[in-house]
């Protein structure tokens, strides 16, 4: 092993699965062709068979689409077809292909819907809840959690009727949100954000603590940007200049909806290309500037849109709730609600803590049963799609297709992956569905043994433009019924990393299958590297060791993330819903009902956020339900 990496404690023994990095990955010829399956990596039967038995989310290494969850899938789109299918004379009246928020809540809302009702959810992932999905590290007899994906209830006013109502039920009030977070502990320490400026994007390592604190001006003189740069950002953040001025609100947006926000500034803010890298987000949106349109930038508030005389979507009076293992959380709350005998407890409060018993998800005696490790491979009406009583799913488990009957079916997965699955849909709802998008991201937790460093430098949240993580964040301390946050900076923490892989210059199309291929391609040992150096630069000022400090690694791939639609005309992205007129909306097409099937998930609303996957789930179930 060479110095550098003895430094940074690769030769450490972590919690992760050491020959992850062994897999081997053949990359297919389809990256250019296939939005959601661009990578063929084998099974590796040590691997999968190391990911049964335990329980999921304790699992590290490398999770999120973890090896073993798509090569199925992937195969399927390649052409391979499965001839020998075992009938296993199951039958049940809801057959709902995906485990992820939209298809539990369809699940919920069937149940709802139809009591009594015999419901079976399948899912190819070794755990449930889709994004949602939890990751749980121990520190001796302390319990840690993070997210492995989906953060929070961003705003509760935005969610549906029928997605509140299902939220409510569940036992979350977001306005408990105060009782559980404890907003002074880093207030205490002082802890605010910073920026880290890299030696390969600014010349030099540098954090800087408190962005944009006293004023900009005085942020920038301690960071190593030039005069020029730091006068731009300065005028960005500070002047109300309207840079479109002379033009009415309707010509700046058809203007703003036509350009990417870095032409924006470069065009008409007049920023000089050597301050662009600093205005690089730390990837909200899983796209860069360049491909990110200004009228996207604009709802967010971005600097130097604030003059153009447009509101932006912050809703101050926005509704929030987060769980210390994110929305995972509602995905085992509405588990639980379903299959009471996974976990003990009804409340809110003990679902945080709560241990769940895995062998309960698929009982033959269960209302509802969860199948995991099982990728459905194929979906027909047995029969007339508008007159057969039942659909046949065939989906293949530990290599063996299986066939099962339902009586209706609701399709919660990748919505571009349908046109594989559902072979007897209409040509033209087969091209809607492929045009659904996907943007991957990357989110890593980390525990490490204390928190010291970050006192010690004063911050708590890191943007990091230029580095192979755009951000890295101590965890918020969130602490509900018996989980307790790191109280003392002495603790063991989980800092959060985040990583959109991205090929800036190409449309944001291109960009995300790139973004996939880099994903699916990296080794879990590069991952490990790049945390390792990134997290040593920023904090060994602060008395960080890399290889002393780094208890467990979990890194989440998300190829196929947050859920976008595009203009059919234009083929310009919808970042946001209600961009796109209805007659140019493909997933209003593609979501249509077929017979006995009904298709959810967040791609039926072109909408990344979580109501979306909830709201889609409710009206896929009210289209079978009234049919
Ligand atoms: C990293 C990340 C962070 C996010 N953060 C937030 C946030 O903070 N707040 C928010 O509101 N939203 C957030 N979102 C968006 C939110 O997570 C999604 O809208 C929602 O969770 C999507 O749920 P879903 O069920 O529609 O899809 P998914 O969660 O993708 O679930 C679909 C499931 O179907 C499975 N599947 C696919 N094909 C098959 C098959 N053939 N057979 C069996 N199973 C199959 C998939 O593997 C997956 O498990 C985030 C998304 C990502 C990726």
């Amino acid at each position: 092993m060479k110095e550098p990496d003895i430094k940074l404690g690769i030769d450490r023994s972590i919690s992760r699965r050491d020959f992850i990095g062994g897999v081997g990955v053949a990359l297919s010829g389809s990256l250019t062709s296939c939005s959601w399956a661009e990578s063929e990596v084998p099974v590796d039967p040590v691997l999968f068979a190391d990911t049964r038995g335990s329980y999921p989310p304790i699992r590290t290494g490398l999770r999120g689409s973890h090896p073993g969850s798509f090569e199925v899938a992937h195969q399927l789109q390649q052409g391979k077809r499965w001839s020998e299918v075992e009938d296993t004379e199951e039958s049940y009246d809801l057959v709902v292909v995906g485990g992820g928020l939209s298809g539990l809540s369809s699940a919920w809302f069937y149940q709802e819907a139809v009591p009594g009702a015999r419901i079976l959810i399948l899912d190819n992932h070794d755990d449930f809840g889709g994004h949602a999905k939890r990751n749980e590290f121990w520190h001796g007899d302390r319990m840690l959690l993070s997210h492995g994906g989906t953060i929070n209830i961003e705003n509760f006013n935005k969610y549906g009727d029928a997605a509140q109502r299902m939220i409510r039920s569940l036992g979350i009030n977001p306005g408990r949100y105060a009782e559980f977070f404890d907003r002074d502990l880093h207030r205490s320490h002082n802890l605010r954000r910073g920026v880290f400026f890299n030696r390969e994007t600014f010349g030099t390592d540098r954090l800087v603590a408190g962005r944009g604190e006293p004023s900009w001006g005085k942020f920038l003189a301690k960071t190593p940007l030039s005069g020029v740069a730091r006068e731009d950002i300065t005028r960005l953040y500070e002047s109300n200049t309207d840079y479109l001025a002379g033009f009415n609100q309707e010509q700046k947006r058809d203007r703003l909806r036509g350009m990417s926000y870095q032409d924006f500034l470069i065009d008409l803010a007049g920023v000089n290309p050597e301050s662009l890298a600093i205005l690089q987000s730390d990837g909200y949106w899983a796209i860069g500037m360049d491909a990110l349109s200004a009228w996207t930038a604009v709802s967010d508030g971005a600097p130097g849109t604030q003059g153009l005389g447009f509101k932006g979507n912050d809703d101050e009076r926005a509704a929030y709730f987060r769980f210390p293992d994110g929305n995972a959380s509602i995905a085992r709350l509405l588990v639980r609600a379903m299959l009471p005998a996974v976990a003990p407890g009804t409340r809110l409060d003990d679902i945080v803590g709560a241990r769940f018993d895995y062998n309960q998800l698929d009982r033959t005696n269960s209302q509802v049963r969860i199948r995991l490790d099982s990728t459905v491979v194929s979906v027909r009406h047995l029969g007339n799609p508008q007159t057969a009583r039942e659909v046949e799913i065939t989906f293949v488990r530990d290599g063996r297709a299986q066939r099962i009957r339902a009586g209706r079916t609701v399709l919660a997965c990748y919505n571009s992956m349908i046109p594989y699955l559902c072979e007897e849909l209409p040509e033209a709802q087969k091209r809607a569905l492929s045009q659904s998008l996907k943007a991957p991201l990357i989110y890593t937790s980390v525990m490490i043994r204390n928190w010291q460093a970050f006192v010690n430098l004063g911050v708590n949240y890191v943007h990091c433009p230029g580095s192979y993580f755009n951000s890295i964040g101590l965890s918020p301390p969130i602490s509900i019924g018996d989980y307790h946050h790191a109280k003392s900076p002495a603790e063991a923490t989980i800092v959060n990393m985040y990583r959109v892989p991205l090929a800036p210059g190409l449309p944001a199309q291109e960009q995300w299958k790139a973004g996939r291929y880099d994903l699916l391609t990296t080794t879990f040992e590069t991952f490990e590297r790049n945390i390792r150096d990134q997290l040593g630069r920023i904090l060994s000022p602060g008395g960080f060791d890399p290889a002393r400090d780094i208890e467990a690694i979990t890194v989440n791939r998300w190829p196929h993330g947050y859920a976008y639609g595009q203009d059919s005309e234009t083929g310009e992205i919808a970042y946001q819903p209600g961009e796109v007129p209805p007659e140019r909306a493909p997933w209003l097409a593609a979501r249509r009902p077929f017979g006995r099937i009904s298709i959810a998930n967040s791609d039926a609303g072109a909408n990344a956020m979580s109501e979306a996957a909830i709201g889609q789930a409710h009206r896929a179930v009210m289209e079978l339900v009234s049919a």
